[in-house]
């Protein structure tokens, strides 16, 4: 599966089946044991929105008019509103001075 530093942002892929907590990152050489746990959790509740997890990915990356737009098509596609209020991976999505309005308009449509 593929990774995204969470240091440096280079994108790599991870065999399958090796250890995680033994994964560096292969430009910065960080730790992604954390990451990859991260990883696997957003694939895991993103799976019915494809979508969702680009808006988890974009708002990590700090790309938040790439999330918006994402999350938004996951939303009208039946994500639940609730669920990206309350998701740590949007963390950094929900400090964009956009987020109130956004989160309005789509409780409201
Ligand atoms: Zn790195």
């Amino acid at each position: 599966m593929r990774l995204t530093c969470l240091a440096c942002a280079t994108g790599y892929e991870i065999p399958e089946g090796g250890d995680p907590r033994l994964l560096a990152c292969p430009a910065c050489a960080a730790p992604q044991a954390a990451n990859f746990v991260y990883e696997r959790a957003v694939r895991f509740t993103s799976a019915e929105h494809p979508r969702y997890a680009d808006a988890c990915r974009a708002a990590r990356e700090g790309r938040f008019d790439d999330a918006l737009a994402a999350l938004a098509e996951a939303l009208r596609a039946g994500m639940d509103l609730d669920l990206a209020v309350g998701d740590p991976a949007l963390a950094r999505l929900r400090a964009d001075p956009r987020w109130p309005d956004f989160v309005r308009k789509a409780a409201a449509s």
